[in-house]
């Protein structure tokens, strides 16, 4: 023993010792009866938000605050307390019973629950599950659904088997969590609660365990790293990587062994009966991770109740356009309070932006940023309005309950605009200076150049597609086209491969580096089918299927929509409005042939519309002249004609055995034909359509 005196060989000490540990024991009864009163304050506050909501009053009454605090601050004459001590500690007593009024008023906006399904990545004792608790605090039942992976707990989500998933989005030392930024621009939950947990790494281990002895230590990456500096000062420790912190835990006292620790947080050492060999051993001792909790359907939140709003967002190609976006939130003094950026996952040189702002959707100044916002961006999509804990409550009055207005629906955010506007304000030239240039994983559509497009009417075989791929790469077109699923007039003719056709096609253009498109015919299709087509086809007969709109709408992914065979152009443009107002500026506009009086071919190819559309809008159009023809002898002109009336691309259906073709062989280009052709287009001119 060194070090610690032994307070008995000296009465003196003894006293002054006793004398310390009563006066801390009274210190100890003192915050213990603090805590306590701040407890029943709360159970009040609570009381008082069920009794202003029956009664139909506001929860801020900035009045009665100001009064409250001048009270308090007079008592604390009284009791000789510092003033500067009493205004800080109400501040914080008075948020805490805003905070409780303000869940009260939430959960009654969203439907009172007492009962929550909740997925989380990981075991009991995690941070998930941490923070799962801390944001469900009324709950009087939660369950759990344990998962591997992130992606895992928002698929449960989306199948019904949880309320809600609890994702770890950032930490204050290792930053932003990818994987799961990722997750939400790919799938379609929403955002409806986030909390910050503070996360205190110890270092764990089993009964006799000591830190000297150590040989292995388990720990999540993000631990790992959070812990470098301690780990560092560890000679000859060797590192094993596990997916959670608490299953590191549960590992270890499975393994029973002393010379075994884990990287974990006091509730895991409980949980799993270790001992804790090291507190605190994270680098900073700051360190907070901010987990969000997501649904499949987006919240409302309550107008007095502080929130945010998360978005993501892709700029456009004008130059300038992300300080037109970050100009808007300016304008409308909303402010931001994250952006982060994170590669597109099909484009790796474009970036994401997501952000967070306060504000909450049912504002109408957040209604006027996003409609400035969206003119500068090529995708948009609000993420979620959630409450959050963290925003102080303003001092200003809570602005007035103004209608909600969903973003993602147009048909309730357009029917606010005057109709001064035009039909089509996003479609039109009238919201943006520049073309629209859709960038597809470098093939650029709206550009100078003119963009073949080619391939078979139907993926058929994986020899059929190859063959074309092929063919379409070697005579230069740009782009791979192939029907999966097809809209057919008769049901007893082939309807298409389905998925197994994609995978084909998806195949056949990774080997020849062309990107791919594909009909999409149904809204639950979107979002698989966008996880391998580079391109979603909206068919003539689909024009006006507005469920199918609303969801390409929501993606992000181009969307090749053509016009509907009995559309007029003021249709045509005003489905195009539906994808644009979803969020999704990356719109190609496709004139295929319409119906007239005239039975000689298919269709008639409206060549009229190609110049009226450059004027109208500032989306990319292209021309499909088989559809229009139907008569392979009739393509080649009409594709000339296409190049020559100012379309951006053309979209020819090739097959290397037409007369075999299960759908549209009459139609199709021969390859030798289509190798032809581009010959013939390469040698015109593209004519400069001023719009
Ligand atoms: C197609 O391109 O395969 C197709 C079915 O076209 P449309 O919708 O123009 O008939
Ligand atoms: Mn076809």
């Amino acid at each position: 023993m060194h070090g610690i005196p032994d307070s008995s060989e000296n009465p003196e000490n003894n006293d002054q010792s006793n004398e310390l540990d009563d006066l801390r024991g009274l210190v100890d009864s003192i915050d213990d009866g603090i805590l306590g009163l701040l407890a029943e304050r709360r159970q009040v506050a609570r009381k008082i938000a069920a009794e202003k909501h029956r009664a139909e009053r506001p929860f801020r009454d900035d009045l009665r605050e100001e009064a409250l605090l001048i009270d308090r601050l007079t008592a604390a004459g009284k009791y000789e307390l510092d003033a500067d001590l009493v205004s800080r500690v109400w501040e914080q007593i008075m948020a805490d019973s805003l905070r409780v009024q303000f869940d009260y008023v939430q959960n009654s906006v969203n439907g009172r629950k007492d009962a929550v399904v909740i997925a989380i990545q990981g075991v009991a004792g995690s941070n998930s599950h941490r923070a799962a608790l801390a944001l469900t605090p009324d709950m009087r039942e939660r369950e759990f659904v344990a998962c591997t992976r992130f992606a895992d707990a928002v698929t449960a989500v989306k199948d019904g088997r949880a309320n809600i998933a609890v994702l770890p989005i950032e930490n204050t030392t290792s930053g932003a969590i990818a994987e799961v930024y990722d997750l939400l621009l790919e799938s379609k939950v929403s955002i409806v609660g986030e909390v910050k947990v503070h996360v205190k790494h110890c270092l764990v281990g089993v009964k006799g365990a000591s830190i000297a002895d150590l040989k292995t230590i388990h720990g999540h990456p993000q631990s790992v790293a959070q812990c470098s500096n301690f780990l560092a000062g560890l000679a000859d420790v060797e590192v094993i990587y596990a997916t959670d912190t608490a299953l590191s835990a549960k590992r270890i006292a499975e393994i029973d062994n002393p010379t075994v620790a884990a990287i974990a947080n006091e509730e895991a050492a409980d949980l799993y009966g270790l001992e804790i060999l090291e507190s605190g051993i994270n680098n900073r001792k700051t360190n907070y991770t901010r987990f969000v909790a997501v649904a499949a359907e987006p919240a409302t939140v309550d107008p007095q109740v502080p929130a945010k709003t998360s978005l993501v967002l892709s700029v456009s190609n004008e130059a300038g356009s992300l300080a037109e976006v970050l100009n808007a939130f300016r304008t409308e003094e909303i402010p931001l309070v994250k952006l982060e950026s994170r590669p597109m996952v099909n484009n790796a040189w474009q970036e994401m932006f997501y952000m967070d702002f306060e504000g909450n959707l049912g504002d109408q100044r957040v209604q006027r940023v996003l409609e400035e916002v969206r003119r500068h961006t090529m995708y948009l999509r609000v993420l979620g309005t959630y409450p959050s804990r963290d925003l102080r409550p303003h001092r200003r009055p809570a602005p007035e309950p103004e209608r909600v207005i969903q973003v993602s629906t147009p048909g309730s955010q357009h029917a606010e605009k005057s109709s001064s506007d035009g039909p089509y304000r996003l479609a039109g030239r009238k919201d943006r200076a520049t073309e629209t240039v859709v960038d597809v994983n470098g093939v650029i559509i709206g550009g100078p150049e003119l963009v073949m497009i080619a391939g078979p009417c139907a993926v058929e075989s994986i020899d059929q597609v190859m063959k074309t791929a092929k063919a379409v790469k070697e005579s230069g077109g740009k782009l791979l086209r192939g029907g999966c699923f097809k809209p057919r007039t008769s049901p007893y003719s082939f309807q298409g491969l389905g998925w197994e056709g994609l995978d084909m096609l998806a195949e056949a253009g990774r080997v020849y580096g062309l990107p791919i498109v594909t009909e999409v015919t149904a809204p639950e299709h979107v979002e698989r089918m966008a996880e391998k087509a580079d391109v979603l086809q909206i068919g003539t007969r689909n024009m006006q299927n507005f469920a199918l709109l609303n969801e390409v709408g929501r993606i992000n992914r181009p969307v090749l929509l053509k016009r509907g065979m009995s559309a007029s152009i003021d249709e045509f443009l005003q489905a195009a409005e539906y994808i644009l107002a979803g969020g999704n500026q990356r719109v190609i506009l496709c004139e295929r042939g319409i119906r007239t009086f005239e039975t000689s071919s298919r269709n008639t190819l409206d060549v009229t519309a190609v110049p009226v559309l450059r004027r109208r809008t500032h989306l990319p159009v292209i021309v499909d002249p088989s559809h229009a023809a139907g008569d392979r002898e009739l393509v080649v002109p009409l594709a000339t004609a296409g190049a020559a009336i100012g379309a951006h691309g053309i979209m020819v259906e090739i097959h290397p055995d037409p007369e075999n073709a299960l759908s549209d062989g009459p139609q199709s280009l021969t390859l030798e034909a289509f190798d032809q052709l581009m010959e013939t287009l390469s040698q015109r001119v593209q004519p400069a359509i001023t719009p």
